[in-house]
């Protein structure tokens, strides 16, 4: 019989119905006649429940049924006399797949901690907090896609080996296959990277961003979406050494556009999330924070505050609240100045622009003042910086003297600057960071538990 998934059986008013279940049993109680037991498969939060009838069930089988195993259950889907659930199946036939044996197995009991779960992280899908992330994790995963596609923008798939170590945005991850005991030196003892895979230096991206402009610059409308890479030593909640980012590219807008762009399509995935995944949503609302669905509805419904970086640090000098940072024109903001407009002054997402040019990147557009960049961050409650971007140079005298002013390398970006050669055009861009979304739209407090298997600093076991 073929299986039927259990988010489509909970459904189902098919009573009578004989059909197939199989997933892993969470619960198995019931008395010397009977067995009740929760099934869970993970199409869907929910459980169902099976009662087996003990007289029609060999007592060596329903040993091996424990929390943990796996099963197949042939039954009848009946209406349920129990409370709870409108169905249960009758089982009339029951294989075990796999056992597990109740004194070895980690989640045997329930209630273990996040950061026990961290640990088995191999096991850790089969709990409802983790199904429940990983589902959310995948509605918005094609949300981004949906979104973008219906917006017109094509999906491109830039590098992940980089030969350029100019993309400004953090440390990187060497790639080589020399030998780390015994490189091949050159005449001044330098480890000599012609000798390596690529003839020459290679790292890990940590940003499709110069690529996607490319793009950017013939299709007008692209996004990236895929792993980037930072070597950094910054073990926080909101930092993974290896994370997803989506980079939409337009050409032809500006500033003001690249701002509408990232407030609508921010809007549409958590939109999105309460329309399709409402039971993950309210299970973590129940377990872990109990303002996430009100915090996801008001960010959709109310529009997010801009205001430049000039007017913010106003903001932060004349406040009361004492911040571990002090707070001054040219400085990047901390965190905690970041949470502090968002979370206290104007208790809505904020999005800063106009950012002194030191702290951004070499490709941002100068401002007409001459100190500052069209850049723009979208800061979140709770998360702080969950969007980077700008509108980007196109003029190529000012990014060529720009580079070389910031001692950047020419020669790794002639690729790059030829675009600002040859048919330049006004456009704009940003980088969400994926984990950083499914935290706010989770609710989880930190990023290595909303991502399957988070590579932090000592930290790629699984
Ligand atoms: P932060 O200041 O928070 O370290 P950033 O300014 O270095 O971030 P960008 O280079 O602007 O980050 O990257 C774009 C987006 O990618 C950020 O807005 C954030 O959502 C996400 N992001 C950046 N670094 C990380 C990281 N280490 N782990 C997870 N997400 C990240
Ligand atoms: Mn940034």
């Amino acid at each position: 019989m073929k299986r039927t998934p259990i988010n489509e059986l909970l459904k189902s008013t098919d009573l009578g119905k004989e059909i197939n279940v199989k997933g892993w049993v969470r619960t198995k109680r019931g008395n010397k006649s009977v067995a009740f037991i929760n099934l869970n498969d993970g199409s869907i939060i929910h459980g169902i429940q099976i009662v087996a009838d003990l007289t029609n069930f060999d007592e060596n089988l329903m040993k091996l049924i424990t929390t943990g195993s796996c099963i197949s259950v042939n039954g009848t889907l009946v209406q349920s006399q129990g409370q709870g659930q409108a169905v249960e199946i009758q089982a009339t036939h029951i294989e075990v797949y796999g056992s597990a044996d109740a004194e070895l197995y980690p989640l045997q009991k329930k209630g273990h901690t996040l950061e026990f779960l961290r640990e088995i992280a191999h096991l850790r899908p089969r709990t409802n907090t983790f199904g429940a992330v990983l589902r959310i994790r995948h509605a918005m995963a094609f949300a981004i896609h949906k979104y973008f596609n219906d917006h017109g923008f094509y999906y491109i798939h830039t590098p992940i080996i980089t030969g350029s170590d100019a993309e400004g945005a953090g440390a990187m991850f060497r790639v080589t296959t020399l030998d780390p005991i015994n490189p091949p030196k050159n005449d001044k003892g330098e480890v000599n990277y012609e000798e390596d895979f690529f003839g020459k230096e290679t790292n890990l991206t940590v940003s499709g961003q110069l690529e996607g402009e490319l793009a950017a610059l013939a299709l007008s409308k692209i996004y990236t979406f895929g792993p980037t890479f930072r070597a950094e030593n910054s073990n926080t909640a909101r930092h993974l050494a290896e994370f997803w980012m989506i980079e939409p590219e337009v050409a032809f807008n500006d500033l003001v556009d690249n701002m509408d762009l990232a407030e609508d399509f921010l809007k549409y995935l958590i939109q999105y999330a309460l329309e399709h995944c409402n039971d993950d949503l309210e299970f973590l609302t129940k377990m872990y924070d109990n303002e996430l669905l009100s915090r996801l509805r008001f960010v959709v419904e109310n529009h997010f505050e801009r205001l430049t970086y000039t007017e913010a640090v106003e903001i932060l000098k004349t406040t009361d609240h004492k911040f571990e940072f002090p707070v001054d024109w040219g400085a990047d903001l901390q965190s905690e100045h970041e949470r502090y407009l968002v979370e206290k002054h104007f208790k809505r997402p904020v999005i800063l622009t106009h950012y002194p040019k030191e702290i951004k990147a070499f490709y941002m557009k100068q401002s007409e003042d001459g100190k500052t960049v069209k850049a723009m961050d979208v800061l979140f409650p709770g998360i702080g910086e969950i969007i980077g971007g700008s509108q980007r140079e196109e003029d190529y005298e000012k990014l060529h003297t720009r580079i070389l002013e910031m001692g950047i390398h020419e020669k790794d970006l002639w690729w790059y600057l030829e675009t600002r050669k040859y048919g330049t055009c006004p456009h704009a861009g940003f980088g969400l960071g994926f984990e950083r979304l499914i935290l706010f739209v989770t609710g989880m407090g930190n990023i290595r538990d909303v991502i399957p298997f988070p590579r932090t600093p000592k930290n790629a076991e699984f």
